[in-house]
């Protein structure tokens, strides 16, 4: 939806708010042919400008005019820190001093980036430790576009050039699926030739498994899907993500199914973190070769990366080989994912950014949540 531009009073419309489709919108309503609208893009996103008196391919009265009714203002940076393997993170200071995280993996054939969605989480998965932190409010498209414009400005990315940043996964902070609206307009961009030109395989979303709303993608978007398991029997899915009593397994592989059967979409990433003694012996291993068997997938294996506080242990190095083995020799495509960047906690699942805990929201998200269930049994 587009906001009215605001007539000479009132907020400015902070244009990395916008899709393409956006920005075209908003232009019209300045009387502006859809060009304009592209032009400024890709002075944003190509060119990492946020100055419109520099844009100069666009004449001095329209620029006026442009800086008149919108601004293009990123998240702001509190603090960057990088790992000794390279890994980048940055804090970046959301409204009420709550802040978010968000990180940059370089390998050498690729650059991954993963995105935040929300400030905190609620759907409180017991081995993560946003979910310990509770949820404050979903991030605005402006601040999730804006985290990829912030790592591509730092890396000196030039799209269809030579480029540091070529993937995005929706793996930071926050159940992206649950501000789905805002995560599909900056995915949007993510993928468009006047945004970041990313190609639909490298941008993923990964989702705790919202049945209803992989359908809704499915809908709204080719984007790569990944979700997250984490165990292969209802039992201890439910005890490790609550999300499971919700929308048990079942109905999730279906959905995982339903999303396969476009052309563009041949498979799902399972994740899988290795928790010790919890969900990493064989028998778990030969549960999830039959789950694996329901859907084209693949497996990612995520040693678990600790936090203060937390009552989980990574499993053994050769339980986690074991475990791979079984799986390969099932023919299931298993990957252990390496762990990076854990020296300055910016590892999967140590994201905690700042968050102030909107504690009754919470409650209210979890009774909503509990209701689902006996609404469900
Ligand atoms: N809410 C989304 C996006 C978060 S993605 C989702 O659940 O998919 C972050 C990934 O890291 C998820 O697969 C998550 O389950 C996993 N993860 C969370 N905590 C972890 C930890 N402590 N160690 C390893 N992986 C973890």
């Amino acid at each position: 939806m587009v906001r009215p531009v605001a007539a000479g009073v009132g907020a400015k419309v902070n244009l990395f708010e916008h899709d393409r489709n956006g920005l075209r919108a908003l232009f019209a309503q300045l009387g502006e042919k859809p060009y304009r609208a592209d032009q400024v893009m890709k002075w944003i996103y190509h060119r990492h400008v946020t100055d419109f008196a520099q844009m100069t391919d666009i004449g001095k009265a329209l620029r006026d005019k442009l800086d008149a009714a919108f601004e293009i203002v990123p998240p702001k940076a509190l603090f960057e820190k990088q790992a000794n393997d390279g890994t980048y993170k940055w804090l970046l200071g959301m409204d009420g001093g709550n802040a978010i995280e968000s990180v940059f993996i370089p390998e050498t054939s690729r650059g991954t980036l993963c995105v935040s969605s929300q400030v905190g989480c609620a759907l409180a998965c017991q081995f993560c430790s946003t979910g310990a932190q509770g949820f404050n409010r979903n991030l605005a498209a402006a601040e999730i576009t804006g985290q990829v414009w912030v790592a591509a400005r730092h890396l000196g990315n030039v799209p269809h050039h030579q480029r540091k940043l070529t993937n995005v996964v929706m793996m930071g902070m926050g159940e992206p699926l649950l501000n789905f609206d805002n995560v599909v307009t900056a995915m949007n961009v993510m993928r468009d030739d006047l945004g970041f030109g990313l190609a639909n395989k490298r941008v993923t979303l990964s989702t705790a498994g919202l049945v209803p709303m992989i359908d809704k993608l499915a809908q709204a978007s080719d984007v790569s899907l990944a979700v997250s398991l984490h165990a292969p029997n209802d039992e201890l899915r439910s005890e490790l993500m609550p999300i499971n009593r919700k929308y048990p397994i079942k109905d999730l592989i279906d959905a995982c199914v339903r999303y396969t059967q476009r052309k563009a979409r041949t498979t799902i990433t399972f994740e899988y973190t290795m928790l010790k003694g919890i969900n990493d012996q064989p028998e778990h291993a030969r549960q999830l070769i039959k789950l694996m068997r329901k859907v084209p997938s693949k497996v990612n294996l995520i040693p678990f990366n600790p936090f203060f506080g937390t009552r989980f242990e990574r499993s053994e190095e050769t339980v986690i080989r074991a475990f791979q083995k079984i799986l390969l020799d099932a023919d299931v495509l298993t990957m252990v994912r390496r762990t990076r960047g854990d020296d300055i906690d910016a590892a999967c699942g140590q994201l905690k950014g700042q968050v102030v805990d909107r504690t009754r929201r919470q409650a209210e998200f979890r009774r909503k949540l509990e209701q689902g269930i006996s609404h469900v049994a």
